[in-house]
């Protein structure tokens, strides 16, 4: 059977090298993938294992969850300063991936732009592909703070284009935005009739008490925005399957009508203990990110020590790291597989990711300062 076109133009997968090499090792540090090692809170344990004996939650849910776990995002929301209003403003997702891969097609036809972060989370590339619209990449570049350009896009671009995504606290370079540049985006695209699809999955992941801004705090946001949310990462819930979006109902309408026709909806019981999690007291998040910063101050220390050049990021569980000198991403990742330590090459995430590679956060203390140590036993000259 043939594949489809659509299928035949999502980018192949570049790493099976890299999964061959990992096998070979039995003590690998793997700190290439971002997903929690921590448990998902407790509490948060026991309000699922009541919900799932409740018949009641045993029957279809609705398509855009529940008005109880709706009203809980709202609350969430407002300790931000953010009114949404949980009847039209709030659709509740299977994981926040579920609903960036389905915005595109609400909107776009075929041969429409999108315009999409590189480096950047994979799925805005392929959801755009999924929809037979084109993707326009905008460089993240070390120099701008890894904020696009804005006034680099053409305005030919920007008139066929439908959705522009972006992600801040940022996935892979953990680079965060700040006012102006949010003020500039969202200008952008109600100038231009763009969607702003606004990824803010590490929107609680933040240190040295820094706090990330959502989109929707900001002037005329709810013109154009609509902001994709998840549990995941907030409440180390990444297997539960729960997100949401929030922001324009002209837009979460139209998410929505893609979604009552080809899926439906959330597992109640995982409603019910997303509004424990959501209600949860401010110290389970606190104390979740406390934990990671700790491992980036080891980790970040350490790499300066052997002489790598890594920022030290105010949010996500991600340190972006500049590869030395003579090497590609893929090559220092291998280099960094000769200690059994395993990254994520910067390519893997578009062409603009070269010349970086991605360390997570994502395992203990411990094992954090065992692969700074391994590192440092390395020959770095090329
Ligand atoms: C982890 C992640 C998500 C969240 O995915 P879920 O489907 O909600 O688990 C979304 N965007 C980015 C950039 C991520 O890294």
């Amino acid at each position: 059977m043939q594949l489809s076109e659509r299928i035949r133009k999502l980018p192949k997968y570049l790493f099976a090298e890299i999964d061959e090499m990992k096998k070979i090792r039995k003590d690998v540090i793997d700190l290439g993938v971002g997903d929690p090692d921590i448990p998902t809170p407790r509490h948060i344990v026991e309000a699922m294992k009541k919900a799932v004996e409740d018949p009641k939650n045993h029957r279809y849910p609705s398509y855009e969850g529940s008005i109880e776990f709706r009203t809980a995002v709202s609350e969430f929301y407002e300790r931000r300063g953010v009114k949404l209003d949980p009847e039209s403003e709030i659709i509740a997702l299977i994981g926040s991936k579920e609903g960036i891969a389905h915005l595109p097609l609400a909107y776009v036809n075929l041969g429409d732009y999108v315009i999409v972060p590189d480096p950047g989370y994979p799925v805005y590339n392929a959801g755009t592909i999924l929809a037979d619209g084109i993707p326009y990449k905008i460089p993240l570049r070390k120099e701008n703070g890894f904020l696009p350009n804005l006034d680099e896009i053409p305005s030919e671009i920007a008139k066929k284009s439908k959705i522009m995504f972006l992600n801040y606290p940022n996935n892979p370079t953990s680079a965060v935005a700040e006012r102006e540049f949010i003020k500039s985006a969202i200008d952008f695209c109600i100038d231009n009739k763009i969607i702003l699809a606004h990824d803010f999955a590490y929107g609680e992941i933040t240190f040295d008490g820094y706090r990330a801004k959502s989109f929707l705090e900001f002037e005329n946001a709810f013109e154009v925005c609509i902001e994709f949310n998840s549990l995941s990462k907030t409440f180390n819930m990444t297997g539960w399957r729960i997100g949401f979006a929030v922001g324009s109902s002209e837009i979460i309408k139209g998410l929505l009508k893609v979604k009552t026709n080809v899926d439906s909806g959330v597992f109640q019981a995982i409603q019910e203990a997303g509004i424990t999690a959501l209600r949860s007291d401010v110290s389970v998040i606190r104390d979740i990110c406390k934990i990671y910063e700790e491992r980036r101050d080891v980790l970040v220390e350490g790499l300066r020590d052997v002489g790598l050049s890594v920022e030290k990021p105010k949010a996500t569980f991600y340190v972006w790291c500049e590869v030395p000198e003579g090497y590609t991403s893929v090559e220092f990742t291998k280099k960094l597989l000769e200690v059994g330590v395993l990254v994520t090459p910067g390519v893997g995430f578009g062409d603009f990711g070269e010349g970086f590679v991605r360390f997570s956060l994502t395992k203990d203390v411990e094992t954090v300062r065992e692969a700074v140590e391994r590192i440092g036993k390395l020959d770095l000259q090329p």
